[in-house]
C-alpha cells in the first residue's frame, strides 16, 4: 500500500518527552477521507496512555483524538465529503460494521474490536494508529464527522471526545427538566457536562476538589457547586440526585457520592482511574442504587451531539497552545491546572 510521510509529535517511551517525529499514513483509499488537522484537543486519556497508565501502550505513541480539520482529498467512492469541508474525527476510526453493536450504532463496543484513532492496532496499514498530534489524518468516511460552522473552531475540537463522552450518558440516563444531575470533577469532560446537562434542562450540582473552581462552576452554568472536602455541605445533598456523572481521572472515594443518589439512582463512571475503586455494599444495596460506566459514544450520536452543541452555542473553554508547549501542557493537566481544555493549534507544527 502506498504511504505518505507526515510530521507528528510523539513519545518513544513512558519516560521520554513528546518530540517531533515522522510517521506513515496510508495514501487515500477509495472510501477514505484525508484532511489537514487544524486543531487537536488534549484529553486526559492522551496523558494516561503516554504515561502507560493502563499498560499496553504501543511505542512510539502519537496521541490526539479530538481532531478538527479541513478535507484535502477524498477517495473515488466517497460521496458525502469533498475537499474544503470542515470535518472532525474523535476516538473511533474503524469497526467491523456488521455485528450487533455496530448495527445499533454503538461501534465503541464492536464485537470484533473497535479501532481507536491512536494507540490501536491499525487494521489497514499494520502497526498501530497514530493520533491527531500530526499534520494530517486519513480514515474511512464512515468515521468522519461533519463539523457545523462553529465560530471558534479551536473550542469545538474538544467536543469530539470530551463532548460525546458526557453527552451520551447524560442522554442515556435521562438528563432533562425535573432531573437533578451531579457532576464530579470540573476538567475537560466535567465543564462540558455542566454546559450540556444545563442545555438539556437538568438541575446541575458539581463537586470539585479545587476551591478556585467553585465560583467558576456557576459561570459555566451550574446551579450549585460544592467543594468535595466540605462533607457537611455534601451531606445536605443526601438522597437528592437522580444520577451523577463521575469524570475524575484518579483514584477517589465514590461512596460519599453514592449516598447522594435518590432510590434507583446511578453513579456513571466515565473517568478512568488506573487503580480499582472500592464500593461499600450498603451504599448501593440501600436505595437499589447502581454504579455504572459509559464509554464515548457511537458515530451517529457524536454527530447528533455536535449539532446539539452548535444549536445551543456550546464549545469548550479552551487554552490554545503551539505543539512545542505540549509537554508543559501535559504537566499542567496532570495537576488539574487547565481551564478547561488545552487545544493545539496544529499550524505550529
Ligand atoms: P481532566 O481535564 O484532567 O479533568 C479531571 C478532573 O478530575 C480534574 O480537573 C479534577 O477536577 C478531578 N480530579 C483529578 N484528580 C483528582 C483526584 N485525585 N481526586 C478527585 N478529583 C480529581 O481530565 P478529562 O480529560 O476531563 O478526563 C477525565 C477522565 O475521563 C480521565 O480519566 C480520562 O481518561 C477519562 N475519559 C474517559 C472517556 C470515556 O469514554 N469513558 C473519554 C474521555 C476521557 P476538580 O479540580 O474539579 O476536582
Ligand atoms: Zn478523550
Amino acid at each position: 500500500m502506498d504511504i505518505r510521510q507526515v510530521k507528528a509529535y510523539g513519545a518513544a517511551s513512558a519516560s521520554a518527552p513528546l518530540e517531533e517525529i515522522t510517521i506513515n499514513r496510508r495514501a487515500v483509499q477509495p472510501h477514505d477521507v484525508e484532511f489537514e488537522i487544524l486543531y487537536c484537543g488534549i484529553c486526559h486519556s492522551d496523558l494516561h496512555q503516554v504515561k502507560d497508565d493502563f499498560g499496553g501502550t504501543m511505542w512510539p505513541i502519537v496521541p490526539g483524538h479530538e481532531l478538527l480539520g479541513r478535507v484535502t482529498m477524498v477517495g473515488n467512492h466517497v460521496k458525502d465529503f469533498k475537499p474544503g469541508d470542515l470535518v472532525g474525527v474523535g476516538c473511533i476510526v474503524d469497526s467491523c460494521g456488521h455485528c450487533e453493536y455496530c448495527d445499533e450504532g454503538i461501534e465503541q463496543f464492536c464485537e470484533e474490536g473497535v479501532t481507536f484513532s491512536f494507540n490501536s492496532v491499525d487494521q489497514v496499514l499494520g502497526g498501530h494508529t497514530y493520533g491527531g498530534f500530526s499534520k494530517t489524518y486519513v480514515c474511512d468516511e464512515k468515521y468522519v464527522l461533519r463539523m457545523p460552522a462553529f465560530e471558534d473552531l479551536a473550542a469545538a475540537a474538544p467536543l469530539l471526545c470530551a463532548g460525546i463522552t458526557v453527552y451520551s450518558p447524560l442522554k442515556h440516563w435521562g438528563a432533562g427538566p425535573g432531573k437533578k444531575v451531579g457532576i464530579l470533577g470540573i476538567g475537560g469532560l466535567g465543564h462540558l457536562a455542566i454546559k450540556i446537562a444545563k442545555a438539556m434542562g437538568a438541575e446541575v450540582t458539581v463537586f470539585t476538589t479545587s476551591p478556585a473552581k467553585v465560583d467558576d462552576a456557576k459561570r459555566l452554568g451550574a446551579d450549585h457547586a460544592v467543594l468535595s472536602s466540605d462533607e457537611e455541605q455534601i451531606a445536605t445533598y443526601n438522597r437528592q440526585l437522580h444520577f451523577i456523572i463521575d469524570t475524575v481521572s484518579a483514584k477517589h472515594d465514590v461512596n460519599m457520592y453514592l449516598n447522594l443518589l435518590r432510590h434507583d439512582g446511578t453513579v456513571v463512571l466515565v473517568g478512568l482511574p488506573p487503580q480499582p475503586l472500592e464500593i461499600g455494599a450498603f451504599n448501593v444495596v440501600m436505595g437499589r442504587r447502581s454504579f455504572a460506566g459509559s464509554n464515548i459514544g457511537g458515530i451517529a450520536e457524536t454527530q447528533e451531539m455536535l449539532d446539539f452543541c452548535f444549536q445551543h452555542g456550546i464549545t469548550a473553554d479552551s487554552e490554545i497552545i503551539p505543539i512545542q508547549d505540549v509537554n508543559d501542557a501535559f504537566e499542567l493537566l496532570e495537576k488539574g491546572d487547565v481551564k478547561y481544555r488545552f487545544v493545539i493549534d496544529m499550524s505550529s507544527l
